[in-house]
């Protein structure tokens, strides 16, 4: 249940559902910037906790990622979440980066290591001069304001990643370091959530763990983010969508059923909080938020 107050005073309704937030990216021509823009248009009614926006790799986006998230800064009420990566800039360079961000009024990071610029699934070697992983960086952001800092973890164990207890000891060291939020990679199986957050739970982490859910209706598309980042994709999900290489309707729809049923099973056990990588695109963050209880705030009452 959430309430509480909008910027001209009014009192938001308490209503039910889970919290939520969404994640875009800096978009690289004008036809995308104005998708990107008329999806936050329509998802901000719905109240998110906040709107991230990918740092691409290599730090590629550093001047579209900045520009996407003052903007949003100074055209909406919503409070963007700016991710931020170690590769290929020294500290000092990265530093300049969060004074930017807090000078434009962003009180929110988003800190991760990033992948090797050589592609991922390469060895990752950290720049020279530069933070070597994401609890550095998170202990660097920390040190240049009081943002909040959110990071990444994966409940199916990073692919670089030699045991899941090295996993956990290193999001431990991102907590230490100042982190407070930790968002999931996908994963379509909510077992594979709640397993991952009772082994996190029982090493003592307590921070909120938030599903991050993947709205990716290109099944090809999907296959091939999934084996890149370790992500399992369930045998029912290549039988559902067998055949389908050339029908993006009937693909959308089964995603928005699949997305459903996967935020259903998390939010039935007990999750109040979600994190909705959007790629972009409103239509099946809408359909889910709506099939979660989720309404823009006007028609919450
Ligand atoms: P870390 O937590 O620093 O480390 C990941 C793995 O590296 C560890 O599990 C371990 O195997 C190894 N490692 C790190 N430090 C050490 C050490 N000291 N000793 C030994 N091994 C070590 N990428 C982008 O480029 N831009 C983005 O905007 C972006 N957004 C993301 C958002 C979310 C929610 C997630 C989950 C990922 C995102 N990524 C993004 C991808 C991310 O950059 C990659 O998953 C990357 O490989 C790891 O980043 P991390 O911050 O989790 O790394």
């Amino acid at each position: 249940m959430r309430g509480g107050t909008m910027p001209d005073g009014r009192n938001l309704p308490v209503r039910p559902g889970p919290a939520i937030s969404f994640e875009f990216f800096p978009p690289k021509s004008e036809a995308m910037e104005e998708r990107l823009w008329d999806s936050i248009s329509r998802l901000a009614p719905l109240d998110p906790l906040y709107v991230s926006v990918t740092y691409g790799a290599g730090g590629s986006t550093r001047d579209r990622t900045h520009r996407t998230v003052r903007r949003i800064v100074e055209e909406t009420s919503l409070k963007p979440a700016a991710h931020l990566t170690c590769v290929d800039a020294r500290c000092d360079e990265v530093d300049e980066v969060i004074r930017d961000y807090w000078a434009a009024g962003v009180r929110h990071i988003v800190a991760l290591r990033g992948d090797p610029p050589s592609g991922v699934g390469d060895r990752y070697e950290p720049f020279d001069g530069g933070y070597a992983n994401a609890a550095e960086l998170a202990a660097g952001i920390r040190k240049l304001g009081d943002f909040e800092v959110s990071v990444g973890c994966y409940p199916e164990k990073h692919p670089e990643s030699a045991s899941f207890d090295h996993d956990i000891d290193l999001l431990k060291a991102k907590i230490d370091n100042g982190a407070t939020r930790a968002i999931t990679q996908f994963f379509f199986d909510a077992d594979v959530y709640f397993r991952y957050l009772d082994r996190v739970r029982k090493a003592g982490i307590d921070i909120p763990i938030v599903p991050g859910i993947m709205m990716q209706s290109n099944f090809e598309g999907l296959v091939r983010m999934a084996g890149l980042c370790g992500a399992t994709i369930p045998a029912r999900l290549f039988d559902l969508f067998d055949g389908l290489e050339s029908d993006p309707g009937t693909r959308e729809l089964l995603t928005a059923n699949v997305v459903a049923d996967l935020c259903h099973d998390l939010c039935d056990q007990g999750v109040d909080q979600l994190h909705f990588y959007t790629l972009n695109r409103a239509e099946l963050a809408l359909a889910t938020c709506r099939l979660l209880g989720v309404r823009p705030v006007e028609m919450a009452a």
